[in-house]
């Protein structure tokens, strides 16, 4: 508990420079000097398939596992389990829970900056945050699982990180060389379009909201090595 606490009294001295530590972090996810292992997820919400991603997607690589799981039909499924991915994101929650989440994480980032913009800011109501579940359980496991990568709700076609990481930067390079803009489909358009508002009018709307890692950092808070109690008068994630 001393250690708990101890922890816990760093990150309030730190937490003027938050911004900046964010930002920091750039430099490990972004791939700034080309170096890039996709077949190692970081513990943050980034897409593999981002030009400038270093690591590879934990949500992605579950989400895909599950869609193999799913095809496989009980054959051979131990080689389609993401040990890595899975080792990766309890050995995470289990040292500091979902503290990435509001130090480390580009989505998180990205959304700190825009509450910045001095809009006028809503509040979620609580019930919301039980919404992540369902993405995990459904768009995440679930429908890859029954349904494959096909289906329009597997969660990488719906995601907004692709959406602005991955098809925004491949429609700029298309328009730039002249070439057709190949647009992504309505669904992903509306979620992004959504996520774009969203962010200037409420705190952090996609972890509050619907975040599937955020859920998986969060179910280990209670139990992590170094879990932060949360103030809610203070806490924006
Ligand atoms: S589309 Fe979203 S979930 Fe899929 S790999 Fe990219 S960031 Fe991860
Ligand atoms: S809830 Fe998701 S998007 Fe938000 S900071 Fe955590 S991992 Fe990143």
């Amino acid at each position: 508990m001393a250690d708990k606490t101890r922890f816990a009294r760093v990150f309030a001295r730190l937490q003027p420079y938050r911004l900046w530590i964010q930002t920091a972090f750039l430099t490990i996810w972004l791939a700034p000097f080309g170096f890039q292992y996709h077949a190692v997820c970081a513990p943050v919400f980034h897409c593999y398939a981002c030009p400038l991603a270093t690591f590879g997607c934990p949500i992605g690589a579950l989400a895909e596992s599950s869609a193999l799981i799913g095809s496989l039909a009980g054959v051979g499924i131990l080689h389609a389990i993401p040990f890595l991915t899975l080792g990766i994101l309890v050995l995470v929650g289990a040292l500091v829970g979902s503290l990435f989440c509001g130090w480390a994480c580009p989505f998180g980032l990205l959304q700190d900056l825009a509450a910045r913009v001095p809009t006028p800011k809503f509040e979620l109501p609580r019930w919301m945050g039980y919404l992540r579940f369902v993405v995990l359980g459904a768009l995440v496991l679930a429908i890859p699982y029954f349904f494959g990568i096909e289906h329009p709700l597997f969660f990488c076609r719906v995601c907004p990180a692709g959406g602005l990481e991955v098809a925004l930067p491949n429609m700029v390079q298309q328009a730039a060389k002249g070439e057709a803009v190949v647009w992504p489909n309505a669904l992903k358009v509306t979620v992004v379009v959504v996520f774009l508002v969203a962010i200037f009018f409420f705190r952090r709307p996609w972890c509050r909201v619907l975040c599937p890692l955020g859920v998986i950092f969060s179910a280990f808070n209670r139990a992590s090595a170094f879990f932060l109690k949360l103030d809610r008068n203070k806490c924006v994630t």
